[in-house]
């Protein structure tokens, strides 16, 4: 599901920001290395990726 936006903290980390807790990426962020914040990179492909494929959520019926 979608959550705020965390980067890694570590330098040898792919240099994105995720917002999903579904990413693979992201889930390999150890606690201590995850900070918040979109830090201005680009959003990771991974997250891009779960958001398109998610099923749209049914609203006003
Ligand atoms: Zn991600």
């Amino acid at each position: 599901m979608k959550v705020k936006a965390y980067h890694s903290a570590h330098p040898s980390d792919p240099q994105v920001f995720h917002d999903d807790d579904e990413c693979p990426a992201g889930r390999e962020i150890p606690w201590w290395n995850k900070q918040l914040g979109t830090d201005e990179r680009p959003r990771c492909e991974y997250c891009v990726s779960i958001d398109a494929h998610r099923p749209v959520a049914l609203s006003g019926r």
